[in-house]
């Protein structure tokens, strides 16, 4: 089998050859069809997250065939499409996953950071975090950003709250693309923002059914009724404070941001709040695939071959993707 694999932050990935792993009890191996690029694996390349596990192969937002099952009984059998997400694995018993939020265990697994990922020709998945896709194989590229940027959008969609009527996005990348559509066909409108003057990403969010799309620095017409950060730039918090009606909310949708400067209370006073939203669970992504199996979404992609990933990394690094990028082994 072949992989992309980091060394230390910072490094390119290398493509490497290894032996084709055996799955464990309870666990798949996965012939690998696609496998998209997150803004995560961006923030694990660029060292911007600890590294608990190194080297490491990245890559959460998997398609695959089952092509072995490891001992213990699984529900998927030899030639299944499944997905795997970033929730690789969770330890069912701490006080978190007792509650039903196993997207905050204490001791969770993530795939292509905890375990090797996806960025290969073959992974290995706990069975039971898989997902079972009930689409056609050929689609694989168009599916795989479903599993990170659709599934986080899902979940920060529902942080903003149920009698969200006008949603504004900040940051129109893959997970943005997908979460538009999504709130469009709930009934809502999208007012999209993106890095100021950036004409080409508002005319695609129009394209996707945006009421409005302007720069971050620029007011929309109307305030809103809550907003979702995908961008990992701080001084967004405040800025889409300054759009959000009172009681307002505003989400912050991705696992790192930079700093989030000083702003005047006035800003969250009059009951505005600013949540974060973390992982995710399954029920997230059960619910979600039903969702975008009833409202066919447009799925944007740049497909690269595997050996390409780290073209991939840099053009997702410096927003040169409309959707979402995927490598293809
Ligand atoms: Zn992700
Ligand atoms: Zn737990």
């Amino acid at each position: 089998m072949c992989a992309m694999v980091l060394n230390a932050a910072l490094l390119p990935l290398e493509l490497e050859q290894r032996n084709i792993p055996k799955p464990g009890p309870g666990e798949l191996r996965l012939r690998v069809l696609a496998c998209a690029v997150c803004r995560t694996d961006l923030h694990i390349v660029d060292g911007e997250l600890p590294l608990p596990v190194l080297p490491i192969v990245p890559g959460h937002e998997i398609v695959g065939v089952v092509e072995e099952t490891g001992s213990g009984g699984t529900d998927y059998r030899v030639g299944d499409l499944v997905g795997v997400p970033w929730l690789g694995h969770t330890c069912d018993c701490c006080a978190f996953c007792a509650e039903g939020r196993e997207n905050l265990c204490d001791t969770p697994r993530f795939t292509g950071y905890h375990r090797d990922g996806g960025f290969a020709s073959h992974v290995i998945a706990e069975a039971a975090f898989c997902l079972p896709l009930a689409m056609p194989e050929a689609d694989a590229a168009r599916i795989a950003p479903l599993l990170c940027a659709g599934l986080i959008g899902w979940r920060s969609l529902k942080a903003a709250g149920e009698g969200v009527r006008r949603l504004g996005i900040f940051g129109f990348g893959a997970a943005a693309h997908l979460v538009a559509q999504a709130a469009i066909a709930q009934g809502r409108e999208v007012f999209a923002f993106t890095r100021p003057a950036d004409l080409a990403t508002q005319a695609f969010a129009r394209s996707l059914g945006a009421v409005w799309a302007g720069g971050s620095n620029e007011r929309p017409p109307e305030p809103l009724d809550a907003a979702i950060i995908f961008a990992p730039v701080g001084e967004l918090v405040p800025a889409a404070l300054r759009v959000v009606r009172k009681g307002g909310r505003v989400v912050c949708g991705g696992i790192h941001m930079s700093d989030i400067p000083a702003f005047p209370y006035r800003l969250l006073w009059e009951e505005r709040s600013v949540v974060s939203v973390a992982n995710l669970t399954r029920a997230d992504a059960k619910e979600f695939l039903a969702f975008a199996q009833a409202h066919p979404l447009q799925v944007h992609t740049r497909t690269y071959p595997l050996a390409q990933a780290n073209e991939a990394l840099a053009d997702l690094r410096a927003g040169r993707i409309e959707g979402a990028a995927v490598l293809v082994p």
